[in-house]
């Protein structure tokens, strides 16, 4: 039998006298034990005061190559897992979506981490607010790690990408974690988390494990801790409702029961694929996992005239599931993970069938051992008036059929769930998908809409995918986990600094106009990524701008717009006093003044953002360019990009343009 260990302060800890027994969902013979006696408050004081400062240490870009490296790791190592995930009922694919789900997710943060966030320590959240005339004086807002340890609370259904989902954000944003999976397959997860602490790759103190219950901890948590808790709502309510994350406000959040509607569009009539591609999504939806799905589709909504043909062909689909050996590749559907869940489907099933007649499936166990239960198709005839089926949560292969009579009533029945992780809409028509979204979109964390156009690539109704909010309103929880870079912000703060651009310039890690510059001693392109500093600036020589400049530039190029061209035309336009310089063209004349011409450490002008033309340039004018180091971000071993602030001025010192420039400047050679 396995002994699931934690893993706490740093040591493997194994199960003791309150170890709890893990049955494997397809024999129901005990495989495992797990349960420990746990000092918390050691580990709590482990993850802030080894672990927090370890991961702060750290920069944004240092955590995202580590997570990059542990999910690598973890994919290299991942074999054994498939074993100890088909125990606790999941087929292959199931198993793909908890495992490689898992890795793929870590990845993209990894990704994200190292494109969205600084190579910094400090994350700026939007941009400067000017609160004095001169602007000595600006407001800014940072976020920064949170100086506590994230809890994490996970659900059984997914032990590996639940584990991960949370991890990644948690570990990019620099706090250290403390994880405790649910019970009944924790030993796939702690065989997961096994594979990454032994990796030695984040350092000591990023992550702790709790295998079992996890006794006082919630008791000793503090206002710099957050609780991040999947499960059911009834748990969830207990927990955010405890006395001491309510004195702290310790940030709890919550992703809990969901009842997911599907809708399928009024044009999708039998014969479109959009009809076929509803039957896949539901059917789909039901089997996969056994339904033991957050996201999957419990409510499926039809015009009244298709429900009859949904039936139908849902139900021929249903009869072709092959339930059995999850580990068995003709198997499409496993167990659920244990027989007390399977008792509680079956109770909540009772619930639904007073309100709706059954369809598809029966209560009889279709394997001998085990946790397994045949799909269960629903109808209810009378959704307006029914409660349970929009309210009881059957997390298991459970899914219910109404009728809707138009676009406002599908609204008002899938906004009976009370809040929802997701719902989807089937539809060709862009004024359905239109109406639907303003109808439901404040009930759901996500909405999926899917067609002829994109359903080759789509991801499926049922896939949480980090790059978006998971997460919903009302009874999915009001929580909001992954959302990409959104999701890393829950572990940190936000605070408002105010003060000189000097000192926020400092703080931030980047410089701000109004900052002092050092004037370059040498062009600043012939300085390798290394020897470039912050507020290292360059002032060009001025060039004057004719007419002829301009109507060349006009020729050239073929923009002929009329203040360029037409004095009177100009004249008559509110921004212009008379024919004025192309825009572009004082972008191409400040090129031609602080371009470097011979090859150099610059190896490429790769974008340029927040351009704003401020003044219009008129025939005698003068144009020079001011070019300021704002910000460093290293790319890889060769090159780093440097974002330049340029500002263009005229002949009366008045600013005529800004922008910041993106270049990838070549490192220095004992680097690459
Ligand atoms: P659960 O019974 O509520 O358990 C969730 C987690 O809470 C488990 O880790 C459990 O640990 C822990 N827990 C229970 N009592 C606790 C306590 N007093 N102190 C600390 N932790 C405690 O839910 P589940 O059965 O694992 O998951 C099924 C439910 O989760 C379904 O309702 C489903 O809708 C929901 N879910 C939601 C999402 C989502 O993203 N919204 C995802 C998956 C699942 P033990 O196992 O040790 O009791």
């Amino acid at each position: 039998m396995q002994q699931i260990h934690s893993f706490a302060s740093g040591h493997w800890i194994a199960p003791d006298a309150i170890a709890r027994p893990i049955y494997s969902a397809v024999t129901s013979a005990q495989i495992a034990q797990a349960g420990n006696a746990l000092n918390t408050p050691a580990m709590l004081d482990f993850a802030r005061n080894t672990g927090g400062p370890a991961l702060r240490a750290l920069t944004f870009h240092d955590r995202a190559r580590r997570l990059k490296a542990l999910a690598l790791h973890l994919k290299a190592h991942k074999k054994p897992l498939y074993a100890l995930s088909h125990t606790t009922g999941a087929t292959h694919a199931d198993s793909q979506i908890d495992i490689d789900g898992g890795i793929t997710t870590m990845l993209v943060f990894a990704s994200k981490g190292r494109r969205e966030l600084p190579d910094a320590q400090v994350y700026l959240d939007g941009n400067i607010e000017q609160l004095s005339r001169n602007g000595s004086f600006m407001g800014q807002h940072i976020c920064t790690p949170l100086l506590g340890a994230a809890v994490h609370i996970n659900a059984y259904n997914f032990p590996v990408w639940g584990m991960l989902e949370k991890l990644a954000p948690t570990l990019l944003a620099g706090v250290p974690a403390i994880i405790k999976p649910a019970t009944s397959t924790v030993h796939v997860a702690e065989a997961a988390f096994r594979i990454m602490v032994e990796s030695g790759i984040f350092p000591e103190g990023a992550m702790q494990f709790i295998a079992g219950s996890s006794g006082d901890l919630l008791g000793h948590l503090g206002a710099q801790d957050t609780v991040a808790f999947t499960g059911s709502a009834d748990t969830a309510l207990m927990l955010r409702a405890a006395p001491n994350l309510l004195k702290n406000a310790v940030r709890f959040t919550a992703e809990q029961d969901s009842l997911n509607a599907s809708i399928l569009g009024p044009d999708a009539t039998e014969g479109t694929p959009e009809f076929d591609l509803f039957i896949t999504e539901a059917h789909r939806e039901i089997t996969t996992k056994a339904g033991q799905k957050c996201t999957a589709i419990r409510r499926i909504l039809a015009p009244e005239a298709l429900v009859a043909p949904v039936i139908e062909a849902l139900t021929a689909k249903l009869e072709k599931t092959v339930i059995g050996d999850p580990a068995a590749p003709e198997t499409t559907m496993g167990a659920l993970v244990s027989e007390a869940r399977r008792a509680d489907v079956l109770a909540r099933i009772k619930e639904i069938a007073k309100e709706a007649t059954r369809v598809f499936g029966d209560d009889t166990p279709p394997m001998e051992k085990g946790a397994f239960m045949a799909p269960q198709l629903f109808h209810c005839t009378a959704p307006d008036s029914a409660r349970a089926v929009h309210e009881v949560e059957a997390f298991g292969p459970v899914s219910t059929i109404m009728p809707y009579r138009d676009l406002p009533h599908a609204a008002a029945l899938a906004n009976r769930g009370g809040g929802s992780l997701v719902a989807s809409v089937i539809t060709h028509d862009p004024a359905v998908a239109s109406q639907l979204a303003m109808d439901i979109a404040a009930h759901h964390g996500r909405l999926y809409f899917n067609d002829r156009d994109s359903m080759a690539e789509s991801t499926g109704h049922g896939a949480p995918l980090p790059h978006l909010v998971h997460g919903g309103p009302g009874r999915a929880g009001g929580g909001e986990e992954m959302g990409g870079i959104r999701g890393v912000m829950h572990y940190m703060q936000r605070t408002a600094v105010q003060g000189s651009p000097r000192l926020l310039s400092a703080i931030g890690q980047t410089w701000l106009p109004g900052a002092p510059v050092t004037e370059a001693k040498k062009h600043p392109f012939r300085h390798h990524f290394e020897d470039l500093t912050l507020g290292e600036s360059l002032l060009t020589d001025a060039r004057k701008i004719s007419l002829e400049d301009i109507e060349h530039f006009a020729r050239f190029t073929g923009d002929t717009f009329y203040a360029h061209m037409d004095e009177e035309a100009a004249k008559a336009n509110p921004f212009f006093p008379g024919r004025v310089a192309h825009g572009y063209l004082l972008l191409s004349f400040a090129a031609g003044l602080f371009v470097e011409p011979d090859p150099g450490p610059v190896l490429a002008n790769t974008g340029l953002e927040r351009l704003s033309f401020q003044q219009p340039v008129s025939p005698g004018d003068s144009l020079r360019a001011r070019l300021t180091v704002m910000r460093k971000t290293k790319r890889n071993d060769d090159y780093g990009e440097v974002r330049w602030h340029v500002e263009l001025s005229n002949q009366r010192g008045e600013t005529v343009a800004t922008y910041e420039l993106l270049t990838m400047v070549a490192r220095l050679p004992a680097h690459a």
